[in-house]
């Protein structure tokens, strides 16, 4: 994980002071969501928390793609007084991303970053790589353009201008009109422009095609959510009129797609009439077709995870390459490296399973590393296979334990138990009651307003590197403190 930084940002309008994340190195391996983030403009963008105002820091940036072995490096004209200085910071950024790269993974093409001095340039190159074409590209622009004008029209006209633009109303519009509805319910200023929002969406979906087409798929899939059985999948099946909507019923109801689901269906088929015959052999043929396709991508799945693990058992720095593929540590993956480490102890191979012991600690490390440090701390925590370990762990870490820290154990304890972890609930419960007893002057004393609404953790220390040096005013008026 590449380290993360904080600017001290001091808001145009209301002069206060606040800090703003800074990402330096946006690796799609590390998280998948990097690639949505440049594309809709939201990295290193700063909002004020008392007035709202806000807009792009407009800070250097890499974006790095290591399966596509491209790195893309984005180097804004006022980054830098001069040229000396701007190669100064292209070298500081390669430096950190060679730095976050596994010995083994270090590739020539890291040191060819291509630049980009507009962030429109680096969307468009991205695009490119994502394999979205030129037409795809202004039809979408077009679309986000209709979406504005329909949400500055008065409502009388919308009628008028959905007709106008009918073409362009399909699923990629929907898709990018529900993300605004998001976007505005999330932010500081909800209100009468998320209603309109919100008309806008109702409208569209009860007045076009594709609006009801996709609110009866919604209906489909809800219905079967609700009670799913392999009799409602089936149903649900039938029911379904797209491809699309056929695809996501297999997908979410693969465990009920048993030898008994096949049957079911081949016995609806003979029931069936001779005219509607035709069209259940068709859904059989999309309902195979769709399961072999999702079965073939879990075998790769399963193959890379494989490889992945392969690669953490012979590098010799295991928490740097689990820290390069953070999105691939998923559940499979532990999956696979539990498995074969029961598989080492079964057979009594202690080397093997001393190995794959270890790469488990540095992929805990390397996971721990990207949580705040009460959460990593926690975790570390709740995983004491006894009381006395537990106790011997507090003992160790005594100084950790500040009222901050109880406060955020009872409320992880509270959020806990509304989800129904009563579990791990009750075991925070105990954990919080033994470091009360070990944590420094006894039992701490906590402010109650502060325990009602406990804070969120603070960001981790060594997250927060600026100084006040290097003062800059960015265009859109934030001024920030470069490190
Ligand atoms: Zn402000």
């Amino acid at each position: 994980m590449p380290p993360r930084y904080a600017a001290a940002v001091t808001c145009p309008s209301c002069g206060t002071r606040f800090q703003a994340p800074v990402q330096q190195i946006l690796d799609v391996r590390v998280e998948p969501d990097v690639t949505n983030r440049v594309l809709s403009g939201s990295v290193n963008v700063a909002r004020c928390p008392s007035c709202g105002t806000g807009g792009a820091l407009n800070l250097p940036f890499i974006y790095h793609d290591p399966a596509k072995e491209i790195s893309l490096l984005y180097l804004p004209v006022d980054s830098g007084a001069d040229m000396a200085a701007r190669q100064k910071i292209a070298g500081r950024l390669t430096r950190q991303l060679m730095d976050a790269m596994p010995p083994e993974e270090k590739k020539g093409y890291l040191l060819q970053s291509e630049t980009f001095i507009t962030m429109e340039s680096l969307i468009k190159r991205v695009l490119e790589l994502e394999g979205v074409s030129e037409e795809e590209m202004t039809r979408s622009q077009s679309q986000r353009e209709l979406v504005g004008t329909l949400l500055q029209a008065p409502q009388e006209r919308w009628p008028e201008l959905v007709a106008d633009s009918e073409a362009l109303i399909d699923e990629g519009l929907f898709a990018f009109l529900e993300y605004v509805v998001q976007m505005t319910q999330a932010g500081p200023q909800a209100g009468s422009n998320s209603e309109t929002i919100e008309a806008l969406h109702e409208y569209l979906v009860q007045q076009t095609d594709i609006g009801r087409a996709l609110a009866s798929r919604a209906e489909i899939l809800r219905g079967f959510a609700e009670a799913p059985s392999a009799e409602s999948l089936l149903a649900a099946l039938i029911e379904a009129t797209d491809d699309e909507t056929i695809s996501v019923l297999v997908r979410s109801g693969m465990p009920l797609m048993d030898y008994g689901f096949f049957q079911r269906l081949v016995a609806r088929i003979e029931d069936a009439a001779a005219d509607e015959k035709p069209a259940l052999e068709v859904l059989r043929r999309k309902i195979l077709d769709v399961r072999d396709e999702i079965v073939a991508a879990g075998e790769a799945n399963v193959r890379d995870r494989s490889v992945l693990l392969g690669k953490l058992l012979s590098t010799e720095d295991a928490v740097r390459m689990a820290s390069s593929h953070l999105s691939e540590l998923d559940d499979l993956f532990f999956t696979i490296l539990g498995t074969q480490l029961q598989e080492a102890q079964k057979r009594g191979d202690q080397q093997a399973a001393e190995d794959l012991q270890r790469v488990a600690t540095a992929v805990n490390r390397a996971m721990e590393s990207t949580m705040p440090p009460e959460m990593a701390l926690t975790r570390r925590l709740m995983a004491a296979p006894s009381d006395e370990a537990l106790m011997e762990q507090l003992q160790g870490i005594r100084k950790l334990l500040t009222p901050r820290f109880l406060q955020f154990l009872e409320a992880l304890e509270g959020s806990m138990r509304e989800q129904g972890q009563e579990e791990g609930a009750d075991r925070l419960m105990q954990i919080r009651a033994k470091a009360q007893q070990v944590a420094p002057g006894g039992a701490p004393q906590v402010d109650p307003q502060a325990a009602s609404a406990p804070a969120p953790p603070a960001p981790p220390a060594k997250d927060v590197q600026h100084s006040a040096d290097g003062l800059e005013r960015t265009p859109s008026g934030l001024i920030i403190a470069r490190r």
